[in-house]
């Protein structure tokens, strides 16, 4: 039996075809979340890479992130809370807690031995703390979202962003570079302005271990490892991270699908 999970968040769309609820068939990740193209071509994308299958060849369709109720192709949506907690689940059974950061933003979520949700916390207020404020910051300082965990790497003396609101934090870090800062230097302060902003929500909700990173985000060593100092704690990651919500859908999908 084969399930799909479809999360459409506010940055990318991603998809995950599962079969008979454990192998991992195939997988998409498309930039572009919801009012894009991008759930579109993420099915595509994964159905291509599924090697013939369709759309009803899949028993039961899950969608889950910011936009999961505008696709009319899903049996169900779910929130993507469940969702994370389910896919992280599958990755790291003895993950607890979820450190979530999204393209907008950033939750904490907790969960049981079965995968189940039980508390969350979010930020989805402001964008500092989230992945929009990595975005911003790569713009200002022309580099790819994706070098900057390597660039954060080479630093000597972190900068200290010390501006709360992203705009502010914006025009701080345009100063410090005409001041000489170098570009490492001001990257490993964005790593560490973002972590510790989500350091404070998971001191909220006391983060019990093993703790792992979902969402885009997780793939920045830079805020992973600034993380780890600010919480005082190993923190799992895996290549899988920003997939965990459609991961987790597809798995509910074959939980929910007739058999
Ligand atoms: P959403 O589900 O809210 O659409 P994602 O979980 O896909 O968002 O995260 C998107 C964010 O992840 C982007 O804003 C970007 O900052 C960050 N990101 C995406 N890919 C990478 C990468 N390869 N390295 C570092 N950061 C990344």
């Amino acid at each position: 039996m084969y399930t799909l999970g479809i999360d459409i968040g506010s940055t990318t769309s991603k998809c995950v075809i599962l079969k008979d609820g454990k192998d991992i068939v195939a997988t998409s990740l498309i930039i572009g979340g919801m009012g894009t193209p991008g759930p579109t071509d993420a099915l595509t994308q994964v159905f291509e890479k599924s090697g013939g299958l369709t759309k009803d060849d899949m028993a039961m369709t899950v969608a889950t992130g910011y936009g999961r109720t505008r696709y009319e192709g899903a049996d169900l949506d779910m929130s993507e809370l469940s969702c994370h907690a389910m896919g992280a689940h599958h990755v790291f059974p003895t993950v607890r807690t979820i450190i979530d950061i999204g393209g907008q933003d950033a939750k904490l979520i907790s969960l049981d031995e079965r995968g189940r949700m039980k508390n969350f916390l979010m930020n989805d207020k402001c964008a500092a703390g989230t992945g929009r404020f990595l975005d911003v910051m790569a713009n200002i300082l022309q580099l790819d979202v994706n070098d900057l965990g390597a660039v954060a790497a080479q630093a000597d003396n972190p900068a200290s962003i010390s501006s709360t609101c992203t705009v502010f934090a914006e025009s701080e870090v345009i100063s410090q570079l005409a001041n000489g800062v170098t570009t490492p230097n001001l990257v490993a302060g964005i790593c560490a302005s973002v972590s510790s902003r989500v350091a404070a929500l998971a001191k909220r909700i006391g983060p019990t271990p093993d703790i792992c990173m979902s969402g885009g985000v997780a793939q920045n060593d830079g805020v992973r490892s600034a993380m780890e100092k600010a919480l005082d704690t190993k923190i799992l990651v895996s290549p899988m991270a920003q997939l965990f919500g459609a991961l987790g859908a597809a798995y509910y999908a074959f939980e929910k699908a007739p058999k």
